[in-house]
């Protein structure tokens, strides 16, 4: 399968360098505005291909998107100074208002992944502005988030993260929910697992890993001022669960109709990914205080939505 990318900055490039390495598809085209950095960065991923597999990696313009199954959306525009987060909002909804009428008129048939951020409102606004099946707008949101939460879980028990099933729902940002009381290690629940393998999850190992599930990214930027080879691998597996009509439970972002009361609102859940995009949206067993955050978080994505001009 060809995968499009526009917008072949850090966060599209390093989709693009892990679609390649990983050989998940035949083709990745970069696209951009500024055709001298997706040649370039093209050019860049290519040269590690060889040694790793057969991806073709090449630039192009919106044409060169034609036959795409999937096109990422990884295009915007930085925050000028002074400037609000809802006005920046309104500037990048105007970047997809473009982008996603040239992609779509190349790429009819694509699903579209939405990585600019905010992903989720981002991920409202594209299916508002092409008016595809809500399935077929995919936003990477929480994707990254579980990968971290699973992670730390595992480490905290010395074991695979993948015997870990935990989801972060809600949105990716500051108001995301870890779904502590659905979690489990190898079908067992959580807190019965630390018990048996004598590693409790006292408040303190708690507080810490909530910490490093939703603060990870602030102290990457802190460091390095963007992350992108995170949220690249992370494109890259929801790429992968379409291309190969995985019916993989991934927690991504789609328009959903109605989430614990709230209508019209794009945030993640576990929800069932393959060749036709989203299949199913899944609702974990929640306790009181989680249902009441992930409505939280449901409501200020839907407000900040709703504030945004298209
Ligand atoms: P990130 O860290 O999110 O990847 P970057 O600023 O590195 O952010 O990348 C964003 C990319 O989006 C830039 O390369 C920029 O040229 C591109 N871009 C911005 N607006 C458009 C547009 N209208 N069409 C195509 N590409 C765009």
């Amino acid at each position: 399968m060809k995968v499009g990318i526009v917008g072949a900055g850090m966060v599209g490039s390093a989709a693009g360098y892990a679609l390649a390495l990983t050989g998940t598809v035949s083709r990745v085209v970069l696209v951009d505005q500024n055709a001298a950095l997706a040649q370039a960065q093209a050019e860049d991923i290519a040269h590690a291909v060889p040694f790793a597999s057969s991806t073709i990696v090449e630039h192009g313009d919106y044409p060169a998107l034609a036959g795409a199954g999937v096109v990422i959306l990884a295009a915007g525009v930085g925050q000028k100074p002074g400037e609000t987060r809802l006005e920046l909002l309104s500037r990048n909804a105007a970047v997809f208002r473009d982008v996603t009428a040239r992609v779509l008129d190349h790429a009819p048939d694509a699903i579209l992944l939405v990585a600019s951020n905010p992903v989720d409102v981002m991920t409202q606004i594209t299916t508002r502005l092409t008016g595809l099946p809500a399935e077929r707008v995919i936003g990477s949101g929480t994707i990254l988030d579980t990968a971290r939460f699973r992670s730390l879980l595992g480490r905290h028990f010395d074991i695979s993260p993948r015997s870990v099933h935990a989801y972060v729902l809600g949105e990716h940002g500051d108001s995301e929910v870890l779904a502590w009381s659905s979690a489990r290690a190898g079908s067992v629940p959580l807190m019965s697992f630390a018990a048996q393998v004598g590693s409790p999850i006292t408040e303190n190992v708690r507080a810490q890993i909530d910490d490093g599930v939703r603060n990870a990214a602030y102290t990457i930027i802190n460091g390095k001022g963007a992350t992108w080879y995170g949220i690249g691998a992370g494109l890259a597996r929801i790429v992968r669960a379409i291309v190969q009509d995985e019916q993989a439970v991934l927690s991504v972002s789609i328009a959903t109709d109605e989430v614990l009361g709230v209508k019209d609102v794009a945030l993640s859940l576990p929800r069932i990914v393959g060749a036709a995009g989203v299949r199913t949206d899944l609702m974990p067993d929640l306790t009181d205080d989680e249902a009441r955050a992930l409505k939280e978080s449901a409501t200020l994505l839907q407000s900040t939505a709703d504030a945004v001009e298209l």
